[in-house]
C-alpha cells in the first residue's frame, strides 16, 4: 500500500495553517507544510513541524464515565439528558450552561450554539474565545457595525508599515512573523515598529521599539490621532464621506494626549522615539497595524483596539492593498466560533440576540421551539453563577477553565460546588476533567472532520487521516444526542458534518441581502453541499457569495460599512488606567502570556519530547534590578504571590522585561507542576464592553523559594501521583526521550532519604535492582532502580543546585543494560566519560541547545544566524528560533 497522504490545518493557533499528514503503510505518520495552503505556503512553526509526536493515545480519555464509573455511550449521554432536564423543568433555562471553545470546530459550535439559544431557549453559551479576542469584537462591532476583520495575510506583502503592538507575534504566531521577516528583506523599505512593554523575540526585526508604560496603549494611540491631524495627515475625503464622529474623537485625544511631550510622559517612552514613530505613522499610506492579547486582555481592551481602529478611519487606511487595523486571534477556531454566534453576547450567524428581526428569523429557520432573547452570561460571570448555585448543570466542551480562567482556584470551587458538571474532552485527567461527574470522550485533532476559520477570515478544512479509537466521538455528535433526548419532537439531528456546514452557510445567506458581512451562501449552491464536495473544500475567505464565488480577500474597499449608517465611527476614547489596587504588599506588574513552544495547557504539546525541551519548567522573567534588589538569582526558584493565590516558579533574569514588571506563562497547570497555574493569582477583573478578563496587569509580590533541598528525578513511568502525596514541595516535569524529568525541592528536611526514595520510585514493587548512596556531611543522596538490568528510574538529591545534567543521564536510559562502570557513575553523579552538556535547547527542530551556539560563537566560528545553520543546523526548518539566535549573536 502505498503513503496516503491528507491535507488539513493545525489545531493550534490562530494563523491557520495548512498541513500535509502522511501516513505510511505501516502507520508512521509524518507532518509537513501544505505548500499550496494561502496561510502559510508550507511553512510550519516549531509546534506545527511537532504534530507528529503529539499523535499517541497516551492520557486519551476513551470511554464514557459516570460518577467515576465506566459508561457506555447509552447510559452517559441519558444520564447528561436526564440531568440537564432536570435543572430546566425545575429551575428554568438560566440554569444550565455550556462552557466551549476556540479549539472546537466550526460544525461543533454550531449545534452547540443551536442547543442552548433555539431548543434550551438561554444563551449561556459562552466561550474560552471570551479570554482572547472578545475586546478585538467589541471594538470591530462599534467601529465598523460588524465583527469582521478587514485585512489579509496577503496585506503584509504591500505595506510599508506593520505595527505591531500587543503581540509577540514571534512566539505567538510564528508564521505570520517569519512571513513578514521574508518581506522585510526582500523590501528594505519596509519599516516594522513593535510597542510592547517587554522586548520580546519579535523586536528582532523592529526598526523601533517602544517599551511603553504597561496599560497606557489608549493614550499612545489617541496622541497618534491627535499628531496625524496636527500634521494634517488625516483623510478629509473619506472620512467625510465613510465615517461619523471624528471631531468628537479628535477633541477626546487633544484632551487626553495633547503633545509628544505628554504622551511620552503618560507612556514613560523616550520623546524623540515617539516622535519617530507618530513621523512615520503619519508619511507612510501603507499601514498595518496587528494587534493581540495585549491589547484585548484588559479592563480596557476594547477601547485600546478602538484607539487602534481610530487611526486607520482618520487616515483612510482601511479597505485598501497593505493597510488596515488587523487582530490576529489566539485559537484555531475563534473566528468561526464567532460566526455561528457561539457566545453569549450574539445569537448567530453574526445576528443579534437584541435585535427581534434576527430573532425571529433564527427561530423560524431553525424551526426551533424557543429562541433566546437576551444576553447570556459570559466567562466570568458564567463561572460565579455557578459559584452561587444559579447555574446548577454546566458542559464543558474541550477546554480548561480552571487553568485558563483568571482567579482559577474560585473556578476550581464553583465546579467543586455544582450539582452536575459535564465535560467532553479528549484527555482523561486534568484539571478540570477530574471534576466532572460525567466525562464524554471526544474525538481529536487528526481524527475528527470539520471547519476552522482563521485570523484573516479564511475557512480551511479540518479532515481526518488518523482511524479514531472506538470510544471516542466527534464533538457535534455528542451534542446532537443529547439534544435527540431532550427534544425528540423537534430536533431534526444531524448525520454527517457537511450536513451542519450546509445549513450554517444557508443561515448566513438567509435574508441578507448585504445586510450581513457574514455571508457563506455562496459556497454551497442552491441544494446544500453534498459529503464529495464537502470534502473537496479549498481553503476560502468570507464573505462567499453566488455573485462573489471566490470569496473575499479585503473588506471595506467600497467605504461602505454595516452601521445603521452605513458610515465607520470613530469612537472617542477616554483612557482608563489598569484596574490594580494600589497596595505597596502587591508591588509588581505580572503579566501572563505564551510561551514559543507551548499551547494553552500542554495537552497535546506536552507530549512532544522537542517541544519540552525549550521552557522546561514554569518560569518567571524578572528585571536583573528587581532581582537584586529581591535577593534572587537565575535558576532560583521563586514564590510569587496575589491576593487569589501564588505559584512557585524559576528565576530567569531578563534586560527584556521593564522594572517593575513579571512575565510568567500561561501553560503550566497541576499536571504539569506542583504550583504552576499562574491564573490562580490573577484577578478576575473584566472590561466592561466586552466581558474580556485582565491577564496583563495584576498587582503581585515575590520573593526567595526557601528550600531545604533540590532534586532532580527522572522515570520511565509518571510519578505525579506519588509526589503529590507531600515529598516534594516544589516539582515540574517535562518529557524526555521515554522518560518524565522532574525537578525538585522541598521547604523542609526528609528524615530517611532511603524509606522516601523507594516510596517514591518503588510505589507497591519490589525494589529489586536498588542501588543507592547517602552522604551525611554534603546532604548528597543518589538512588537508581533498574529492572531486568535496565535503568528505570534514578533520583539525586542535594543542599543546592548542583546537580548532574539531564543529557548523560538520559543517555543511560537509552541502554539495553548498565555494565558495572555505569551503575558505579550513575552513584557518583558523574559520567566516567564527559558527555556534552548542550544546555536549554534553542532549536526544537534539531535539537541544538544554548551551550553549542554560544561555544561556536565565543570561537569566532560562527557570526550570522546562516552560519548557525552551516554548522549546527538551527534555525534551519521552521526558523521559529531565528530571533533567538539573532539575541545569542548580539549578546
Ligand atoms: Fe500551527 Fe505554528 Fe501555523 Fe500557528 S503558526 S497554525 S501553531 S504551524
Amino acid at each position: 500500500m502505498d503513503n496516503r497522504s491528507v491535507k488539513t490545518t493545525c489545531p493550534y493557533c490562530g494563523v491557520g495553517c495548512g498541513v500535509v499528514a502522511t501516513t505510511t503503510a505501516e502507520g508512521h505518520v509524518t507532518i509537513t507544510g501544505d505548500s499550496e495552503h494561502p496561510a502559510n505556503f508550507g511553512r510550519l512553526c516549531s509546534k506545527g513541524a511537532a504534530l507528529a509526536e503529539t499523535l499517541s493515545l497516551d492520557g486519551r480519555l476513551l470511554q464514557p464515565q459516570v460518577n467515576g464509573k465506566k459508561s457506555d455511550w447509552d447510559s452517559a449521554l441519558d444520564a447528561v439528558a436526564r440531568g440537564f432536564k432536570k435543572v430546566i423543568d425545575q429551575h428554568g433555562p438560566d440554569a444550565v450552561a455550556f462552557y466551549v471553545s476556540g479549539q472546537l470546530l466550526t460544525e461543533d459550535y454550531y449545534v452547540a450554539n443551536k442547543l442552548m439559544k433555539g431548543f434550551i431557549g438561554s444563551a449561556n453559551i459562552d466561550t474560552n474565545s471570551r479570554l482572547c479576542m472578545s475586546s478585538a469584537v467589541a471594538a470591530y462591532k462599534r467601529a465598523l457595525g460588524t465583527d469582521t476583520m478587514p485585512c489579509s495575510y496577503d496585506d503584509l506583502d504591500r505595506a510599508k508599515l506593520i505595527v505591531i503592538t500587543g503581540s509577540n507575534v514571534a512566539w505567538c504566531h510564528p508564521v505570520i512573523y517569519q512571513r513578514i521577516v521574508r518581506v522585510k528583506a526582500n523590501n528594505p523599505d519596509l519599516r516594522v515598529v513593535v510597542i510592547d512593554p517587554r522586548k520580546t523575540a519579535s523586536c528582532d526585526i523592529a526598526d523601533l521599539h517602544l517599551p511603553l508604560k504597561p496599560g497606557s496603549d489608549a493614550v499612545l494611540f489617541n496622541g497618534l490621532l491627535n499628531y496625524l491631524a496636527e500634521v494634517e495627515e488625516g483623510d478629509e475625503e473619506f472620512i467625510s464621506r465613510a465615517t461619523e464622529g471624528a471631531d468628537e474623537t479628535l477633541a477626546e485625544a487633544k484632551r487626553t494626549a495633547p503633545s509628544i511631550d505628554s504622551v511620552a510622559e503618560q507612556c514613560q517612552l523616550d520623546s524623540d522615539v515617539l516622535e519617530q514613530f507618530y513621523k512615520l505613522y503619519a508619511r507612510t499610506e501603507r499601514v498595518i497595524t496587528l494587534f493581540s492579547q495585549g491589547i484585548n486582555q484588559s479592563t480596557s481592551g476594547t477601547d485600546k483596539a478602538n484607539a487602534i481602529i481610530n487611526c486607520h478611519l482618520y487616515s483612510g487606511r482601511i479597505g485598501r492593498r497593505g493597510m488596515g487595523p488587523f487582530s490576529i486571534t489566539g485559537q484555531p477556531n475563534a473566528m468561526g466560533g464567532r460566526e455561528v454566534g457561539g457566545m453569549a453576547t450574539q445569537l448567530a450567524a453574526h445576528m443579534a440576540l437584541e435585535n427581534s428581526e434576527h430573532r425571529a428569523l433564527v427561530q423560524q429557520f431553525w424551526g426551533a421551539p424557543v429562541i433566546a432573547d437576551k444576553q447570556g452570561l459570559q466567562a466570568v460571570e458564567l463561572f460565579r453563577a455557578i459559584e452561587r448555585g444559579a447555574i446548577k448543570a454546566v458542559w464543558i466542551m474541550a477546554t480548561n477553565p480552571v487553568v485558563s480562567m483568571p482567579d482559577a482556584d474560585r473556578v476550581k470551587r464553583a465546579l467543586q460546588g455544582c450539582e452536575l458538571v459535564v465535560i467532553s474532552d479528549v484527555v482523561e485527567q486534568g484539571d478540570s476533567v477530574d471534576l466532572a461527574h460525567i466525562k464524554l470522550p471526544a474525538q481529536a485533532w487528526g481524527e475528527r472532520s470539520g471547519t476552522v476559520t482563521n485570523s484573516e477570515r479564511r475557512i480551511s478544512r479540518q479532515r481526518p487521516f488518523l482511524s479514531p479509537p472506538a470510544g471516542a466521538k466527534p464533538d457535534w455528535w455528542i451534542v446532537d444526542q443529547v439534544a435527540r433526548r431532550l427534544y425528540p419532537q423537534s430536533w431534526s439531528g444531524y448525520t454527517a458534518p457537511h450536513e451542519i456546514f450546509t445549513e450554517h452557510a444557508q443561515l448566513t445567506g438567509h435574508k441578507n441581502s448585504g445586510s450581513r458581512a457574514l455571508d457563506i451562501s455562496g459556497l454551497i449552491g442552491q441544494y446544500g453541499m453534498g459529503a464529495e464536495q464537502y470534502e473537496q473544500l479549498r481553503p476560502i475567505q468570507w464573505p462567499v457569495t453566488a455573485q462573489n464565488s471566490h470569496g473575499t480577500r479585503r473588506m471595506f474597499g467600497d467605504g461602505r460599512f454595516f452601521t445603521q449608517s452605513g458610515r465607520a465611527k470613530l469612537i472617542p476614547i477616554t483612557p482608563r488606567a489598569p484596574d490594580i489596587k494600589d497596595d505597596a504588599s502587591y508591588p509588581f506588574i505580572l503579566n501572563s502570556g505564551r510561551v514559543r513552544d507551548q499551547w494553552h495547557t500542554m495537552t497535546r504539546s506536552g507530549k512532544s519530547v522537542r517541544l519540552s525541551s525549550h521552557s522546561a519548567e514554569p518560569y518567571v522573567d524578572i528585571h536583573p534590578d528587581d532581582a537584586q534588589s529581591h535577593g534572587l538569582q537565575t535558576g532560583m526558584l521563586v514564590s510569587l504571590k496575589s491576593p487569589e493565590g501564588g505559584v512557585v516558579v524559576r528565576a530567569k533574569i531578563s534586560e527584556a522585561q521593564r522594572p517593575g514588571t513579571l512575565f510568567v506563562p500561561m501553560h503550566w497547570n497541576d499536571q504539569f507542576a506542583s504550583n504552576g497555574r499562574i491564573n490562580r493569582t490573577i484577578a478576575a477583573r473584566c472590561d466592561p464592553l466586552s466581558g474580556q478578563p485582565e491577564f496583563k496587569q495584576s498587582g503581585v509580590n515575590i520573593g526567595p523559594f526557601k528550600a531545604e533541598w533540590y532534586g532532580i528525578l527522572l522515570s520511565r513511568r509518571q510519578l505525579q501521583k506519588q509526589l503529590k502525596q507531600g515529598l516534594s514541595s516544589y516539582w515540574s516535569r517535562s518529557r524526555g526521550a521515554g522518560l518524565w524529568r522532574y525537578q525538585l525541592a522541598g521547604d523542609s528536611a526528609v528524615e530517611s532519604w532511603s524509606l522516601s526514595a523507594r516510596a517514591l520510585l518503588c510505589a507497591d514493587e519490589d525494589d529489586v535492582g536498588w542501588i543507592e548512596y547517602f552522604d551525611q556531611a554534603t546532604k548528597q543522596y543518589r538512588a537508581a532502580r533498574m529492572v531486568d538490568g535496565k535503568l528505570e528510574s534514578c533520583l539525586y538529591i542535594g543542599p543546592d543546585q548542583h546537580l548532574p545534567e539531564y543529557e548523560w543521564l538520559e543517555s543511560l536510559f537509552a541502554k539495553e543494560a548498565l555494565n558495572s562502570e555505569e551503575r558505579i557513575a550513575l552513584l557518583s553523579g558523574k559520567p566516567a566519560v564527559p558527555v556534552e552538556d548542550i544546555g536549554p535547547v534553542i532549536c526544537a527542530c534539531h535539537g541544538v541547545g544554548r551551550k553549542q551556539i554560544r561555544d561556536l560563537i565565543e570561537k569566532g566560528q560562527v557570526t550570522t544566524v546562516e552560519e548557525i545553520g552551516e554548522a549546527l543546523k538551527a534555525g534551519t526548518n521552521c526558523a521559529s528560533c531565528v530571533p533567538e539566535l539573532r539575541a545569542l549573536l548580539r549578546s
